[in-house]
């Protein structure tokens, strides 16, 4: 990936560019919600259709020029109702967060009551976030995940319904390692009238390939991400039933959003066909079994995790029992230096602050995408306990930096130009 015209008019931003993907290349990307789409998305997104302007949808533009446009907002949409079953898909919003304000927008009036995951245990900014337009608009309260257990307090989410009668409950989370029962939170939501909204952000591509429980269909609504586990690019998508596709349409354009991100939308249809190709369903169940893979390597020298361990694509440590004076951003630092970037995190029970919280947050789509396997975890494991065990070590720090650098090589990115 040469950037020859960037680098012919701004050698600036070519040498920062050229820097990223050797970062990429070199280094772990553990981030839960990030990951690397092919060639084929980034060509894509890096199209001519950035020049378009498509108010409006395939057939009903507010521009002229537009046959090409429809042609690939029509296969991101087809590929999609492929993929996850909805009746109605709108792949036009910019990204997840502006998925879920379309939602909000068309079902919600300012000062309606939304019940959502609180952030610490796992919630998301656009779920009520105080700093975020919904924590503002919305009276906001939030239900908990067992503090025992880690997972879902399914009951206590039903008894929270029923004395705060919200008017949505919101799912989908993005540091919860478990299964969600949608099912249950629909139920808990139906019996006091209240619409569901399930965020599917992290595991978009995991439902996709059928290896999570998919909540289309029973939620509402479905909003996601198209850039953590399914490889679509930068983006986002709503999924409803045909009884809401006109709000939702409205609520997305003109409602919060002016001209889609065309290139993006075909960076999505590339994506999703991708997504329809069986090697998807193989990645998928190994970030899957990967991320137990991790978990249990973690568990084995000490690590508390989170539930006990994970059924998706990340695992959460709390850091406090084994590792009482390594805060999360202790460890991410330390982490960074030996070429693993994963990010700090708050884990239920959480007493330190978001911005130096007391857990990890590790996730496999990215090393998975790059062919890692069950026994390239059980080593990555084993490097972020010793430089977490020393994060302070300079010896212990290389050691690990070198065995990165022999792991990247065996697993390379981007290598066909
Ligand atoms: C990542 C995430 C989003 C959306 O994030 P964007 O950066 O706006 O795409 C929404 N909800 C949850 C639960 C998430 O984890």
């Amino acid at each position: 990936m040469e950037h020859e015209h960037v680098r012919g008019v701004d050698p600036a931003v070519a040498d920062a560019l050229e820097g990223e993907i050797d970062r990429q290349r070199e280094t772990l990307q553990m981030i839960a919600s990030e990951n690397h789409v092919s060639r084929a998305v980034l060509d894509a997104q890096s199209s001519v259709l950035t020049n378009k302007y498509a108010e409006g949808y395939p057939g009903e533009r507010y521009y002229g020029g537009c046959e090409f446009a429809d042609e690939v907002e029509r296969l991101a949409i087809d590929r999609a109702t492929e993929l996850f079953g909805a009746e109605h898909v709108n792949v036009q919003p910019h990204s997840g967060t502006q998925a879920n304000q379309a939602v909000y927008f068309a079902m919600l009036e300012p000062g309606d009551k939304v019940l959502s995951l609180d952030l610490t245990h796992g919630g998301h900014l656009s779920h009520g976030h105080p700093a975020n337009f919904t924590g503002q608009l919305y009276e906001v309260e939030q239900y908990e995940v067992d503090p025992e257990t880690g997972y879902l307090d399914y009951e206590g989410l039903a008894d929270h319904a029923e004395e705060f009668d919200p008017d949505i409950v919101v799912s989908g989370y993005s540091a919860y390692p478990r299964e969600v029962e949608w099912e249950r939170i629909q139920e808990a939501a139906d019996s006091v009238d209240a619409l569901h909204l399930a965020d599917i952000a992290h595991i978009t591509g995991l439902v996709a390939a059928g290896v999570h429980p998919s909540p289309v269909g029973v939620a509402d609504f479905v909003t996601g991400s198209t850039h953590k586990t399914i490889r679509a690019g930068r983006g986002g998508i709503v999924m409803c039933d045909e009884e809401y596709a006109d709000d939702i349409d409205a609520a997305v354009f003109p409602g919060g959003q002016g001209g889609p991100l065309m290139h993006n939308v075909a960076g999505k249809a590339v994506g999703f066909g991708e997504a329809l190709e069986s090697e998807f369903e193989e990645y998928a169940e190994r970030t899957v079994a990967n991320a137990k893979a991790l978990g249990e390597t973690l568990a084995d020298h000490g690590f508390e995790l989170v539930s006990g361990g994970t059924d998706n694509h990340l695992v959460l440590a709390d850091l406090r029992p084994s590792h009482p004076d390594t805060t999360g951003g202790d460890a991410e630092e330390a982490l960074e230096e030996a070429g693993i970037v994963l990010n700090g995190n708050t884990v239920p029970g959480e007493t330190r602050s978001a911005f130096n919280p007391s857990g990890i947050r590790a996730g496999t789509p990215g090393l998975t995408t790059r062919g890692f396997d069950e026994e390239d975890m059980a080593v990555v494991g084993d490097c972020i306990a010793r430089v977490i065990d020393s994060p302070e070590d300079r010896d212990v720090i290389d050691e690990v930096r070198e065995e990165v650098a022999d792991l990247c090589e065996a697993n390379p990115l981007y290598e066909s130009d």
